[in-house]
């Protein structure tokens, strides 16, 4: 019998992953439930025909954090997992015929502006400098520390931090700050949709945000080059050479407390006990159903729930040279968008729409010649509408604007489909109402009432996207990072 401790970890989304990584690099014999048959949550894989789709994820930001999961054991992360560095952050369509190609170089971006809008590049430049600002004086404290420990703010960079205050837009909405700081109405619609990359409204939430930009635009954007589900396959593969044991079809329906100590978890109503549980179930579901006799944090549970999605997985039966990996067809109307999803609940009959296509770089992910496209739209978490009617309604409409924009009828090219909505989002990975990110970032305190990564209860630990620091695959593996810092 082995002597080491023992961690259970509930649920195999990325940061339920890295968590089993790093506890098994403490010493910890680790053992994974996961509801469904499969593993990765949202970062998982959707197969049409020919076709090859990941399922949720397709931005990829800071992959240095996936990387030191591999470090963490002396392995050459390249022996498992490669990704590439895209030169083209985004294709961005607006409805006047304006095409504008993001490049991750900043320059050259600065560059293409300047050239297509006839403007000055400066204001550009300087937001993207900010940003970048932004950045250096927020990481360290809001995203790679607890923001729920004294000790972070004891820390060095604190100082800066709070020396920098008065810079950071913190009393400025996302729109405000776009709008002072750029010289073009389409400038700000393509720096405000940075705030969907974490469900938020950028008529609402903070400026502060604008540090979004700086990791396409400074650190980089990339892409793995066998897909997004790549990054949950080779992550596993390295926790299964490390013997972490994954169990499939394993709903925990109970995290077992006596006193204040966590004991371990109920599943199928046997008892498997643990000297740490790590949570990577969303946090609503987590204290509703899995911590019935604890007390619940209030506050927490009632922030404004992110924005959900609805997705199509189109396989095209042609290919499109004006697209890239990330496009963008922007609405005529952006406050109008964010207004009817996040106050009435709805979706505009003109929503922006974002095509993915990873076979742009995966060859393999469709046949010759043609294409899967990932097909969103931002909508609003589920609260009971017609899912059913919107989802016919949002097609068309999705159908009419790329039509128009490419010329084309789409609708005769689709050989392939399916789809995932709020409902299916919930349903598979028990997220709060499908939200994406758990909760928006809409309130400017929203930072501060997301759930810590540890707990009340002994030996309990929270990680993922509905917790501190927040949804994204970056901070959902720096959650898992800081929760195991807590961890003896
Ligand atoms: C459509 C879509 C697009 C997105 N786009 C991006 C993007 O471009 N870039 C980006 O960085 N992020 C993006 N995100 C967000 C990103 O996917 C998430 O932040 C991240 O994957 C969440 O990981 P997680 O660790 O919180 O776990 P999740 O992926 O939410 O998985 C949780 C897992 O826990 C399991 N589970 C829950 N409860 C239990 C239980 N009681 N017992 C056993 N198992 C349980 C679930 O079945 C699930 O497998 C997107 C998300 C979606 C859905």
């Amino acid at each position: 019998m082995s002597n080491s401790k023992k961690a259970i970890v509930i649920g195999s989304g990325i940061a339920g992953i890295a968590s089993a990584l790093r506890l098994s690099a403490k010493g910890y014999e680790v053992e994974v439930f996961e509801a469904n048959a499969y593993l990765g949550g949202k970062l998982s894989l959707i197969e049409l025909g020919n076709y090859r789709f990941d399922a949720g994820p397709s931005l990829f930001t800071m992959p240095h954090f996936v990387d030191e999961l591999f470090r963490l054991f002396d392995k050459n992360p390249a022996d498992y997992f490669q990704y590439v560095a895209n030169e083209v952050a985004c294709h961005y369509f607006f409805p006047d015929g304006t095409f504008l190609p993001f490049y991750t170089d900043k320059n050259q971006t600065v560059k293409m502006v300047e050239n297509t809008l006839q403007i000055d590049g400066k204001p550009l430049l300087n937001h993207f400098k900010k940003s970048e600002f932004i950045y250096n004086k927020t990481h360290s404290i809001f995203l790679e520390n607890s923001l729920h420990s004294l000790k972070t703010y004891f820390s060095k960079d604190i100082f800066s931090s709070v020396l920098a205050l008065p810079f950071l837009d913190i009393f400025k909405t996302m729109n405000q700050s776009n709008e002072l700081g750029l010289n073009h109405p389409k400038l700000v619609q393509i720096f405000n949709r940075y705030a969907t990359y974490n469900g938020s409204n950028p008529y609402q939430a903070p400026g502060i945000l604008n540090i979004i930009p700086h990791l396409e635009h400074g650190i980089g954007s990339f892409f793995p080059s066998k897909g997004m589900h790549s990054i949950t396959t080779s992550l596993v593969q390295l926790a299964t050479e490390m013997g972490v044991e994954f169990r499939l079809n394993s709903k925990v329906s109970e995290i077992v407390v006596e006193g204040k100590k966590v004991k371990g978890v109920k599943v199928n109503k046997e008892m498997f006990s643990a000297d740490v549980v790590f949570c990577n179930s969303d946090i609503k579901p987590a204290y509703n159903h899995l911590l019935k006799s604890v007390p619940k944090p209030s506050k927490t549970l009632s922030q404004e729930p992110s924005s959900s999605a609805m997705i199509f997985y189109w396989g095209i039966k042609k290919s499109f040279p004006q697209l890239d990996l990330h496009n963008i067809f922007f609405s005529a109307d952006y406050k109008h968008e964010f207004e009817t999803i996040f106050n009435h609940a709805a979706v505009c009959d003109d929503p922006t729409v974002y095509v993915h296509v990873s076979s742009k770089i995966v060859k393999e992910d469709a046949p010759a010649g043609s294409e899967n496209w990932f097909v969103m739209v931002n909508v609003p978490y589920n609260s009971g509408q017609d899912w059913e009617t919107m989802r016919k309604v949002i097609r068309s409409s999705i159908i009419k604007k790329l039509n128009a924009t490419l010329g084309e009828n789409i609708e005769s090219l689709i050989e392939e489909e399916d789809y995932l909505d709020p409902i299916r989002i919930e349903q598979r990975t028990s997220s709060f109402g499908g939200a994406l990110y758990g909760a928006s970032s809409n309130d400017r305190m929203a930072a501060f009432f997301r759930h810590p990564n540890f707990s009340k209860i002994n030996g309990l630990y929270f990680v993922g996207g509905s917790v501190h620091p927040g949804g994204g695959i970056p901070l959902c593996l720096l959650s898992a990072k800081i929760a195991t810092g807590f961890v003896k």
